[in-house]
Formats: C-alpha cells, structure tokens, sequence
C-alpha cells in the first residue's frame, strides 16, 4: 500500500488550476499525468532574463529583458500579410516589436502609446533592423520583479507551452513535501546533497549552465535516489532468490578431473577463477544466481560443464538451455564428447523430440539416469520432471529478463542458476541489468587465437567482393554472409535476404550456397545449417539468427551486409563466427555509403579493436544505454535524471548501498528501512516490496 505522504504527489496533474482533460494529454506525451512525473521532468536549459538597458547588440535569437517607451502601433494593412508592428525605443536604440494575427484591442492595451513597459523575449534582426516578434513578457515597470530572472526551459510537445508547463510546475512544487530522508546520513552530508525536497526545488530553478549538469548536487541527489531504488529492488529480488536452497552441492571433483585429464589445453586463469567462483556458490547453503559473462570464444562452455558436472557428483543434475533450437543442438554436440570423457549421461530434448522417443528420454530424466539435459528456453516453461535438478545454466542473449530469471528460480527452491550471455556488457550496464546477481567474467582468451582482419568495403564494390568469394570457395574456403534485419520490417528484410541468396547462387552456383533466417521451420534450419557445417555448401546466407553462437572453426570469412546498421556489440559477435580455427581469418564490413562522420567513427573502431568489452563502452558513449541493448530486449529501466553513460560511479555505489541496506535491515523495518520503502513508492518499484511480504 502507498504510504499516506506520497498521496499529494501522486495526485493527477487535473488537480492543479489550468490542467484539464484535454491539456493533461499533453503533459502525458512530455513526462506523466500525475504531479510527481511533473517533479522529476527535469529542465533541459534556462533562459537567462536579467534586465538589460538596451537590445543592442544582442545576438540572433538571444532572449533580451528590457525597459522600453512605447510608440506608435502600425495595423497591417488589411488583405496583406505583414505583421502588426509597434515601435518601441530602449536606452540606445528604436525597434519593432512585431506580432502575427493580433488583435488591435488587446495590444493597445498592454501596450498604450507613450508609456513604459519591461518586454523579454526573442531578438531577431530583419533586413538589419532589430525586431521582436511575440514578447514572452509585457509588464508595467513597477511589476519587472514579476518576470522569472532565469526560466527554466523543458521538453514540450506540440499544444504545449512553456508558459502554460512552467505555471502548472510552480503550482506543483507547492504541493512537494518534506519526505523522510531515505537515504544514509553520512553519505547526504559527505557527498554535500541537499534534501529530497531542496533537490527537487533546486532541479526547477537552475541558475547557471552548471545546475543542468549531471554532477550538480541537485540532479545527483535525485540520480541517485533513483538507482539506489533501482538497485534495492533487485537487490530484493535477489534477497529472495537466494534464500535458503537446503543441501549445498558440493562434488569430489573426479568427473572433473577426468575431463580436465581429457582436455588438450589447461583453463585460463579466467576460467579457473569462474569455475571456483561457481563452486564456492554451490557449495553454500544459498542459492546461487549468477552471471558468467564472457567474450565470444573466452571458454564459457568448459565453466559451464565444470559446474554441470559439479552437480552431478554430488549425486544430482544439470540442465542447460539455449535460447534457439540450433543452439541447444550445438551444445549438445559440443559436450558430448566431454561428457562422454567423464562417463555421464548427457541428452538433448527439442520441441522436435514427438511421441514414444520423448516420452523414454523424459522418463530417463525422471529417473535420473540422465545426468545433463540439453534444450531450449521454451522446453523448461513447460513440465519437464527431473529426479534431482541442482543446477540450471541458461544460455541466453540478452532474451531473459530479471522477470524471465525469477520465473525459473521459482521452479525449484533448490536449483542454483548460472546465467551465461556472450555480449559483453559494459559494467554499469551489467549493473543495471543483472544487479541482482553475482558476476564472473572470463576477461581473457584461451591462446593461440588467429587475429580476425577487418576491413571496411563500399557496398558499390560488392562485385568485386563476390569475386573474391567465389575464388576463396575454389580454394575450399567457408563462408558467411549476414544480410540486415531491421526489426521494423521483417517482412521486406527477409525479402531482401532472399533476394540476396538467389543472387548469390546464381553466381556462385545453388549447390555451394545455404540460406538461413529466422522464420524458417526448425527442420528447414537445420538442413541448411548442416549443408554448411559439414561442408556441402560453402557459403552461408544468413540474417542475425547466426549471432547467437553458430561454431563452424572452418570459416574464416565473413561478410557483413549493411554493417553500419549494426550495434559494435553486435557486430563483433557476428565476427565472433569466424577466427575459431588455426586458420587466418577475415571480416569485411559492407557499408552503404554515404557515412555519416560518426558511423565511420564506429566502424573504424571494429578495425582496431578485438576487445568486446572495449566495443560496447565505445557502443554506450556513442549511441546511449538503450540502443546499446535495444531497450525493449534488455528491460532496461527509463530513468528521469539517472544519466548512465556519465553516473556510472554512483550505480556501482548504489549497489553496494543496496546490499548493505539488505544485510542490516532485512525486512526495511528500522526507521531508515521505513523511509526507503517511501523512496520504493515513489520512484515506482513497489513490485519489489512483495518480496518482503513473502519473506
Ligand atoms: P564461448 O562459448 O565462450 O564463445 P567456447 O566455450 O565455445 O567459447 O570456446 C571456444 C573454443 O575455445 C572452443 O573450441 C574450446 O574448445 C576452446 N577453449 C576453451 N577453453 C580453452 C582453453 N583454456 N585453452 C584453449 N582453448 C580453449
Ligand atoms: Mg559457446
């Protein structure tokens, strides 16, 4: 339940004078329909409107404050179009101020001739002269003071003026209240923050460019209550996950020696830390929710088994699931042979698996006799019946979300989960997204990688480019071609997907080339891509559907259609495909021209980097925390004033908070839990206060 000291901000902005139903659509359309959402619309610049002596000077388009004698009013003559003009004289100079469609009446009388007005508003220079279409403000000398010194400027929307937005917002800020204070006493007076409410007040009354930064006081007070909630509620719902899990998994470590026997390599120093990471989790009475994050090629699946196989000495199961069939399949392939090394029973079910087969391999999973279980995402929504699952890694990329996580943790209190995403992510990002979880990252590649060369080719050279694929697929060489998919429009992508096939085969010859998209069936799928894997086709054409780990270690080229379309993040795991074998392999980047400065910028940086970490900082800086992740993949929350590509700091700070918060205050009861179920309400993540419930 809301708590009563949040019923005023919380109230419809209709309840303020001048809001109606008709305007408070536009309001909806700039920030929200309640006084809060107006609170923390923050300004984006201010006009400065200190009285000045005279329009002199002034530069196009600046906002001006000055006293002026007003003159003769000129009505435009009827039928023309010229403004109705008015000449005024300051301190040094004559203009006009200049009004469309006005009406006689009412300029005659806020501005009768031979009196003295203060006027602010827009210069603007006509012909060489100086003119004023419109003043913002027309006061009797003695009202001046009435004239805001410093306006705030916001975001508005068509109907919506920034007189009407700034009249409203007063009358809002009058209703802003004293609230508790949420946030550590120490931390407020360390930091130099001002209240809740002074940060509010202070937000909508900027006075130098400095209080519309992100580090001015204000805006990193509100920023920061604003992910410290962001971070308490995952923390809460990492609280709540992770509560007692019964018997701790811990094995003897002998299939995994036999494995480790098995490998031809030793694990890097990253893997070794994960794998240990993993199994000091499961060997505690908590459970486990973990992030296992790591570049394309870093060795995720060794640590996946590694902690697989921990379960299963300890005399339980593992499962593993893959966001696509195609995925869950290679998995499977992968591990078999290593599976098989250590002695353990390892299978695979898909949506394919029909009748009597599924129903033997099911019940072999009931028994138990089945010790990993290899599928997709989809098979574990539905009931699947293990004897004694321990451990669940999902495979995903960026598809499961903190609500998907918590769904699969409540299938069995027992179960730990490790999470693996091949998408690097930036770590405030990682921060935003699975601040709930505990991370391991694989930040180094196994040795002995062959470089992947990149370079950048006009689309207009694309027959030259053909040309030199068919020679490579003389000389037996294996390749991809990523065609755009551009979510809008699937349609008219997988159009252009299948245009480019028939184009291909055409040169190349139908027998060489494969095709693969999304909206083929599984079966279809799966033909081609075995064409490609066991090298009766040669070139594989392919939208996005091959980012998510395709491992073919016999292509080394890869081409990308349209790259400039492309996030870096994405691209390098698409480059991630080839460079798997002991070959040299190469990448080239076909861009549609021309290229705005930025993009080449970007794709510049995919010559000179490998480091997927380094590309999806880059990504963040250049197109901001949604793109980065694609807003609606990535649940990312909207925040109002928390800027994440330059307040990092302060989220790794609120995590930490948040965590801390949990440890001493369990169940937020003590009189700062109090206020920060206020800060919960108020910021709107209140989802996360059922958690105490349940507790
Ligand atoms: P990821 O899933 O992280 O993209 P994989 O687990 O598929 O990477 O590993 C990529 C390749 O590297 C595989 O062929 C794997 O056998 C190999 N590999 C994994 N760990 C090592 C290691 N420590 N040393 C050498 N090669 C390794
Ligand atoms: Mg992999």
């Amino acid at each position: 339940m809301r708590p009563d000291v949040l019923f005023p901000l919380f109230a419809d902005l209709t309840t303020l004078p001048g809001v109606g139903p008709k305007n408070v659509k536009l309001f909806e359309k700039v920030t929200g329909s309640r006084i809060r959402d107006l609170l923390f619309l923050a300004p984006t610049a201010f006009i400065d409107r200190s009285p000045r002596a005279s329009v002199q000077g002034a530069s196009e388009g600046s906002v001006v404050t000055v006293a002026v004698d007003i003159g003769a009013h000129h009505a435009s003559p009827r039928g023309s179009n010229r403004p109705y003009r008015i000449a005024v004289s300051d301190a040094e100079i004559d203009f006009h101020l200049i009004f469309f469609h006005a009406q006689a009446d009412y300029l005659r009388r806020i501005l009768p001739s031979g009196q003295r007005r203060v006027i602010s508003g827009k210069v603007e220079h006509f012909d060489g002269v100086v003119q004023m279409p419109h003043p913002d403000h027309v006061v009797p000398v003695e009202e001046a003071d009435s004239i805001p010194l410093v306006e705030p400027v916001y975001p508005l929307t068509a109907g919506l003026s920034l007189r009407v937005l700034g009249r409203t917002l007063r009358a809002a800020l009058d209703t802003a209240i004293d609230l508790p204070e949420w946030q550590d006493v120490a931390f407020v007076q360390r930091e130099k923050l001002p209240s809740w409410k002074a940060a509010i007040e202070a937000l909508h009354a900027p006075n130098s460019p400095k209080d519309l930064e992100p580090a001015a006081p204000a805006r990193r007070r509100l920023a920061y209550d604003e992910l410290l909630s962001h971070q308490l509620a995952l923390a809460l719902a990492r609280a709540s996950m992770k509560r007692g899990k019964g018997a701790p998994t811990t094995g003897d470590g002998r299939l995994r020696k036999r494995v480790l026997d098995h490998l031809p390599y030793k694990p890097t120093g990253a893997q070794q830390r994960s794998i240990g990471e993993i199994e000091a989790d499961m060997g505690d009475g908590l459970r486990m929710m973990r992030l296992l994050q790591g570049d394309v090629g870093s060795g995720k699946t060794l640590v996946a088994l590694m902690a697989m196989l921990t379960a299963v000495e300890a005399g339980g199961q593992a499962a593993l699931m893959a966001p696509t069939e195609i995925l869950a399949r290679q998995h499977a392939d992968g591990l078999r042979d290593l599976a098989e090394a250590a002695g353990v029973t390892l299978e695979i079910v898909t949506g394919r698996d029909k009748g009597r087969a599924r129903e033997e391999k099911l019940e072999r999973l009931a028994s138990g006799e089945v010790d990993i279980l290899v599928g997709t995402h989809a098979l574990f929504q539905k009931d699947i019946g293990f004897r004694d699952l321990r451990l669940a890694v999902v495979d995903e990329q960026h598809r499961f979300g903190v609500t998907q996580r918590m769904a699969l943790a409540d299938k069995g209190a027992s179960t730990d989960v490790l999470v693996m995403t091949a998408t690097p992510i930036p770590r405030t990002l990682a921060l935003v997204s699975y601040g709930d979880m505990d991370v391991s990252i694989l930040d180094e590649k196994p040795p002995g990688r062959q470089p992947i060369e990149t370079r950048l080719v006009a689309i207009d050279r694309i027959d030259e480019v053909i040309d030199g694929i068919s020679r490579r697929l003389d000389a037996g060489a294996r390749c991809y071609w990523v065609c755009p998919l551009v979510e809008e429009s699937e349609v008219v992508d997988l159009a252009a997907a299948e245009e480019r096939y028939r184009a291909l085969a055409a040169v190349l010859g139908p027998e060489r080339v494969a095709l693969v998209h999304g909206r083929m069936s599984p079966t279809e799928k799966d033909e081609a891509m075995a064409r490609f894997v066991e090298g009766r086709a040669q070139l594989l054409i392919a939208t996005t559907v091959i980012e998510v780990g395709v491992n073919v270690p016999e292509a080394t080229l890869m081409v990308i259609e349209r790259a400039e379309r492309f996030g870096l993040a994405q691209l390098h795991q698409l480059r991630g495909r080839v460079g798997r074998g002991d070959k040299a392999s190469h990448c080239l980047l076909l861009y549609g021209g021309p290229l705005s400065e930025q993009g080449r910028a970007r794709l510049q940086i995919m010559r000179e980097s490998d480091d997927g970490f380094r590309l999806a900082e880059e990504d963040l800086r250049l197109r901001g925390a949604g793109d980065v992740l694609g807003v609606k993949q990535s649940g990312l929350p909207d925040f109002m004033i928390a800027d994440l590509e330059s307040q990092g700091d302060l989220m790794k700070i609120a995590q930490d908070d948040a965590r801390l918060i949990l440890n001493q205050d369990p169940q937020l009861e003590s009189e700062r839990g109090q206020a920060l179920r206020v800060l919960l309400y108020l910021m709107e993540r209140d989802e996360a206060i059922k958690f105490l419930a349940a507790g």
